[in-house]
């Protein structure tokens, strides 16, 4: 049996299994050890830690995860790479589960059960945004989360309000969690590359994450807030309530959504509540 260091570089394992990427899977590698070395530090993964990586392809993230020392229980819906996947397990025994499944139904806490978590992946792109936000709101709730997203969509969770990518997914991610661009990639990083250059965000949750049905009020909030984000909040939000909710969270109507911060969408959301 192989040690880690003995097995092929990721190129020749792809061409010795004749795998080509799948671009309905938003499939785009790091070969680069040097590249998914770096994620699995900004990560903090270390020896006895559990990882879950979603979608590990040909394992280059899941090699420089194991290097660490750590236990990864990997998800990838492509059946394609099992083999490679098992030549990994096989080189660091008891530590690679591999799940053949789909990560945005998948169970997270019966995975790790009971055990900590961060989830660490080159997210497929089609699906990102989704599967972030089950992390960010569903009842598996990851130490952190060291992801790889389109750049664009990385500016979008990070922003501030009163930045042109501020929107829902900050507001709704910002409440749920802190979160800071660590890393960026260009295109050439990737085989085959993207369009678009990517950037890794580091989220970790809160633990005083609000409640559920402030999470629900949240999202209609945003939706009818930025669905119209040059109106004033008197206007963009008058299905919802208008001046009268703008009031009772004590927030000026002629506002504009993207002024707003995350706390005083949250005011906006419980007073949502409160009037239903
Ligand atoms: N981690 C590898 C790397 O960095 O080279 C591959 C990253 S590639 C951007 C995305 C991976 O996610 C692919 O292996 C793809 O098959 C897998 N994938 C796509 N959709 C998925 C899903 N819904 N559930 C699990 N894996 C998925």
């Amino acid at each position: 049996m192989s040690a880690l260091s003995d097995l092929p570089p990721l190129r020749e394992s792809l061409e010795a299994h004749g795998l080509l990427a799948r671009k309905s899977l938003g499939q785009h590698f790091l070969l680069d050890l040097n590249i998914t070395r770096k994620i699995a530090r900004l990560a903090g993964v270390g020896e006895g830690d559990l990882a879950i990586e979603v979608g590990p392809g040909p394992g280059g993230l899941t090699r420089a995860l194991l290097e660490t020392g750590a236990e990864v229980i990997a998800v990838e819906k492509d059946e394609r790479f099992l083999p490679l996947l098992q030549e990994l397990a096989a080189a660091c025994p008891g530590r690679l589960r591999i799940e053949l499944a789909d990560a945005l139904t998948v169970d997270e806490a019966a995975l790790a059960a009971g055990r900590p978590a961060q989830i660490v992946s080159n997210l497929p792109y089609n699906v990102g945004t989704p599967l972030l936000v089950k992390w960010l709101t569903g009842p598996f709730r990851p130490v952190s989360m060291t992801l790889m997203f389109q750049k664009e969509v990385a500016q979008r969770i990070v922003a501030a309000a009163g930045a042109s990518a501020y929107g829902r997914l900050a507001v709704i991610a910002q409440a749920c969690a802190t979160a800071q661009i660590v890393m960026d990639a260009p295109a050439r990083a990737f085989t085959p590359p993207p369009k678009v250059d990517s950037a890794v965000v580091r989220l970790t949750p809160r633990p005083e994450r609000p409640e559920h049905a402030v999470l629900d009020a949240l999202q209609t909030v945003t939706a009818a807030a930025f669905g119209q984000r040059r109106k004033m909040l008197r206007s963009s939000l008058k299905s919802l309530g208008g001046e009268a909710l703008c009031a009772a969270a004590g927030i000026d109507p002629a506002r504009r959504a993207e002024t707003l911060s995350v706390a005083e969408f949250l005011d906006l959301s419980r007073a949502f509540i409160a009037r239903a």
